[in-house]
């Protein structure tokens, strides 16, 4: 199974696959080839809960074409509760700021055609 498919499976049951190092416990989300911290070359998969909160989000109101059926919605950036992880996704229903503060406790809760899909909790 490829590592795309793995993280997309893993983020269906709420959850990021994340690369971790061996050295120093720096979590990446993407495969990648040397620690963002220290520059240790090996890792180790771990699974971590999508819980988090919303960092910031752009509100779409003029979306990509073939999303006009999900207007509005916002692409939000979840800062995970267990890391220091940020990931970005979808989440529906936003269609103002006052819709969604700062600091809303939001969670993973699937993956479509849409990316990674956010809701509050
Ligand atoms: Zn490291």
């Amino acid at each position: 199974m490829s590592s795309t498919q793995q993280f997309i499976d893993a983020a269906k049951s709420g959850k990021i696959l994340s690369r971790k190092c061996k050295n120093c416990g720096h979590h990446h989300l993407a495969t990648v080839y040397f620690c963002q911290n220290c520059g240790n070359r090996e890792f180790e998969d771990e699974f971590l809960d999508g819980q988090g909160s919303i960092a910031t989000y752009t509100i779409i109101t003029v979306p990509p074409a073939g999303f006009d059926k999900y207007t509005p919605y916002a692409w939000v950036v979840l800062k995970l509760d267990n890391s220091e992880l940020r990931v970005s996704g979808f989440m529906a229903g936003i269609a103002k700021p006052a819709d969604l503060p700062m600091g809303t406790k939001a969670k993973i809760v699937g993956f479509d055609d849409r990316g990674i899909i956010i809701e509050k909790e």
